[in-house]
């Protein structure tokens, strides 16, 4: 870790992280609008500096191993409204977070995890569910305990998030693979909901509905 002299960006710099995938990995840390989350932002980085070779293991797939992820930065953003946000097109990859949130909510970490698996999904053509589905399975099923219980049938697995992350990791119980096909077609360009019956046999909603019913 180097701390500018101005003390406010800190960067992380990773040399050759376990696993094949990325050769290094630098995760840059702006704190500038809000000082008071220094600390708290390093944190940020370390953590996510651990996690990031284990969540490019779980999204792996060929065409990222040619050209992964080698950096990106994480804004600490007091006009951004929301939790905080990915914008995996931007070079460096950016995660904006939400300065008012993150004062208050400095446990919450897994938030940030949800948005590296989004700088690491790099997809080119997939649905809204499936990319917010699995960065929560990221959270959610390999980050977090706290695991999401299962949806009831007022909630749709096109909801996105948590219900959709435990769809898939219902289905990935089931039919292993499903999630590694998922990330690699959406990734790939290729993905369509046919991969579905093409991998389990059952539709979407079929799976849906035979999730719900046991
Ligand atoms: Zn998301």
């Amino acid at each position: 870790m180097l701390l500018n002299p101005m003390g406010l960006f800190v960067f992380v710099c990773i040399c050759q992280p376990r696993g094949t995938m990325a050769k290094s990995i630098r995760i840059k840390v702006d704190t500038s609008q809000a000082v008071d989350l220094k600390h708290f932002g390093s944190n940020v980085v370390s953590i996510l500096y651990d996690w990031f070779p284990y969540v490019e293991s779980l999204l792996r797939s060929p065409t990222y191993q040619e050209s992964p992820v080698t950096q990106f930065v994480i804004k600490f953003d007091p006009t951004y409204a929301g939790v905080a946000a990915a914008y995996p097109g931007k070079h460096p990859p950016l995660i904006r977070g939400s300065v008012n949130f993150y004062r208050k909510r400095k446990d919450d970490i897994g938030s940030m995890i949800h948005e590296m698996a989004h700088v690491i999904q790099k997809y080119k053509k997939c649905d809204f569910w499936i990319t917010e589905g699995i960065a929560d399975w990221v959270r959610y099923f390999h980050y977090e305990r706290n695991r999401p219980v299962r949806p009831g049938r007022t909630k749709s697995y096109r909801d996105g998030y948590a219900t959709s992350a435990y769809f898939l990791n219902w289905i990935e119980s089931r039919y292993k693979g499903i999630i590694y096909y998922l990330n690699k077609s959406c990734r790939e360009g290729t993905y369509t909901e046919n991969i579905f019956e093409r991998f389990t046999g059952y539709n979407v909603d079929q799976l849906w509905e035979i999730m719900q019913s046991i």
